[in-house]
């Protein structure tokens, strides 16, 4: 599993702040003679309020200010483009210091908005369907490089972020620890405060990370990419987790029910005469009826140069009814930012190519 690194900055020998645990700054402050609670208050100015820089750190003495400067960067992202789309979602484009390019999503309706955000810069995992697997993986993020995505639309919206997914760039279960701990500080008080059940987490299957997270204490939300219930086809649409099975994947996902009670999503993106068949909508009855499935039926982006097409609407009614008529709950989930390409699986690292 990769874990994110630590990433020095780039052209300067500063250190970003951002990169220090608490503990690791309660250190720093120690060494200039600065009381704890300083610890907290630059806490506040970097995850609650977004400081850019150290001079909007108003409550720090002049000098610490100074002396802090000397020796640390803020971080922080740089918006290297934006586009918006019709329905009034945003995708920008973001690149941190080293160079490293990602994009995210904002997603407004009424009174609340939904950030998506990248895990990695680009994704190892090669899903047939999927635009960012076709580039491959360039690296894992640190956890404040996600959590900076939420923060950057947050700014650029000026207003509360209502729900945040973990379903743009990368497989956040192949950046496990960077992953969760973004989530953490967008869940805290001292961080965006966003409810962790409106905090989700999109996986291909990763089974080992799928087992450690329904360990984790609190209530986020686990969506599966399942996409076929037939392993045959889902082998040939998701070769990166051709080692899990469905199986396996079908026991742990009831083991991850009972231990947590939490009722996991999963993502299908209907592929014309691919997975839409009679036998495909059987086998995926068969594999969610009686788990506490809720059922994203998607209708399939469609990514430039791909030989893959969406099915009809009507089909995808047909999968919804079908579901329901065994048990199972299931919503055509409706894609934002399509005229963008800004929609599940459409994300690459490069505006407008
Ligand atoms: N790697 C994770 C999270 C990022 S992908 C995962 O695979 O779950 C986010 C979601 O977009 C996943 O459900 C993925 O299967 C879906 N997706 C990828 N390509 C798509 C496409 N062309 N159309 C619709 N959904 C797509
Ligand atoms: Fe990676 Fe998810 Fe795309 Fe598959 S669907 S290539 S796991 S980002």
């Amino acid at each position: 599993m990769q874990e994110a690194r630590n990433l020095p900055n780039s052209g300067t020998d500063l250190t970003n702040l951002r990169s220090l645990t608490h503990g690791q700054l309660l250190a720093t402050l120690s060494e200039l003679g600065q009381p704890a609670f300083r610890a907290k208050q630059i806490e506040s100015w970097i995850w609650e309020k977004g400081a850019t820089s150290f001079d909007q750190m108003t409550n720090l003495p002049k000098n610490l200010r100074a002396q802090l400067a000397e020796q640390y960067t803020l971080g922080g992202v740089k918006q290297v483009a934006k586009q918006v789309s019709e329905d009034g979602s945003r995708k920008y484009l973001l690149q941190y210091e080293d160079g490293t390019t990602v994009e995210c999503v904002g997603m407004p309706s009424g009174n609340k908005l939904a950030v998506c955000v990248s895990s990695q810069a680009g994704c190892a995992m090669g899903c047939a369907f999927c635009a960012t697997g076709a580039a491959g993986l360039t690296r894992s993020l640190t956890s404040s490089e996600i959590y900076d995505q939420v923060m950057h639309v947050r700014n650029d919206f000026g207003e509360r972020v209502t729900s945040v997914v973990l379903m743009g760039q990368g497989e956040p279960f192949n950046n496990y620890d960077a992953s969760l701990e973004a989530m953490r500080k967008i869940n805290s008080a001292d961080g965006l405060g966003v409810g962790a059940r409106h905090i989700t987490v999109s996986t291909c299957g990763i089974i080992p990370a799928i087992k450690r997270f329904a360990n984790e204490p609190e209530q986020y939300t686990l969506a599966i990419s399942l996409h076929s219930a037939v392993q045959r086809t889902r082998n040939a649409l998701m070769p990166g987790v051709r080692k899990f099975s469905l199986m396996h994947l079908y026991e742990v996902m009831g083991e991850y029910v009972d231990k947590t009670g939490r009722r996991p999503t999963y993502e299908y993106a209907l592929i014309r005469g691919v997975n839409d068949t009679e036998d495909e909508l059987g086998a995926l009855c068969d594999f969610c009826r009686d788990n506490l499935a809720h059922v994203n039926i998607i209708k399939l982006n469609e990514v430039k140069g791909s030989r893959f097409q969406p099915s009809s609407d009507a089909r995808a009614g047909e999968f919804v009814r079908r579901l329901a008529n065994v048990g199972v709950e299931a919503t055509i989930r409706q894609s934002r930012g399509q005229d963008i390409d800004a929609a599940c699986g459409q994300l690459k690292q490069r505006l407008g190519r």
